[in-house]
């Protein structure tokens, strides 16, 4: 699944290609997926994005919202697999979940993997969707400042107990962090994914705040990480230190081997002495 670093890829390319193109025809999928979230009948998908004209998009947490002037806005959020551009010519997948071809005959085409949403606004209202309105600041937004994230952890502290892993991956808490980002950013911290965050000392405070927003910024440097494709297909360049490849390697840190332990909906990467 995409998380924010390879969001913030598809944008950057997407705004390097798509805008000022108009619409053929829009169309949603052909491969009936009961967790793709639709808010239009293809019918009415067809009708209202044929000829609009796109803009600019943006992105936030793991939400893209591409502009369909006038008026109207794609949202795509929570989502993963593949999501394409293709020139004029190049073959149609032969299965898709969104296929829009502009009127140069170029055409972009998703096809989402575990779940996720591909909706169609009118500009404004996708504000009052469900996890994006109210989301919560991200890491790569000016507000996400050290003095924040202390405010976040002591809000946080003072209710129900919760890890590590849990501050990083549920409930949107930091927006477009998930699982994969957040083995990286745990080992950058040297923090157990148990480790309770009511018990993070000031430091550890401070260090974890660093290795998220370090962790982001390199992914987003590197075009997303290396087991996801952008919008031309190629993977990214960002090679996680923790993950099923990093099982049974030394460490890069202290050379000690890399374990793995289920926890928290999927398996954490991590070596024992360093996250102790
Ligand atoms: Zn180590």
């Amino acid at each position: 699944m995409f998380e924010l670093p390879e969001v913030v890829t598809l944008v950057r390319q997407m705004n390097d290609t798509l805008p000022g193109k108009t619409i053929r025809r829009g169309q949603l999928g052909n491969s009936p997926h009961k967790f793709v979230w639709y808010n239009r009948s293809h019918e009415e998908f067809e009708r209202l994005a044929a000829g609009k004209t796109v803009g600019q998009a943006r992105s936030r947490g793991r939400w893209l919202f591409l502009p369909l002037e006038p008026g109207y806005l794609l949202l795509m959020g929570e989502w993963g697999g593949k999501t394409l551009y293709h020139s004029s010519g190049a073959k149609v997948p032969a299965k898709y979940h969104l296929y829009i071809t502009f009127e140069d005959g170029s055409f972009l085409t998703a096809m989402t993997q575990m779940w996720g949403a591909m909706e169609l606004y009118q500009q404004g209202e996708e504000q009052n969707r469900q996890y994006v309105q109210g989301m919560k600041t991200t890491p790569v937004e000016p507000e996400f400042t050290l003095e924040y994230f202390l405010g976040l952890i002591d809000e946080l502290a003072g209710g129900e107990k919760r890890s590590a892993k849990a501050l990083l991956t549920q409930n949107q808490i930091i927006p477009g962090l998930g699982n994969a980002i957040a083995q990286d950013i745990l080992f950058r911290a040297r923090l157990h994914p148990r480790h309770p965050i009511a018990d993070l000392d000031p430091e550890q405070r401070s260090t974890l705040y660093r290795a998220i927003v370090e962790t982001v910024t390199e992914a987003i440097d590197r075009g997303g990480r290396y087991d996801e494709v952008d919008l031309f297909g190629q993977p990214g360049g960002y090679v996680r230190l923790m993950d099923r490849n990093a099982l049974g390697r030394p460490c890069p840190a202290c050379g000690g081997e890399v374990v793995k332990i289920q926890y928290l909906g999927g398996a954490c990467y991590l070596c024992p002495s360093c996250q102790g």
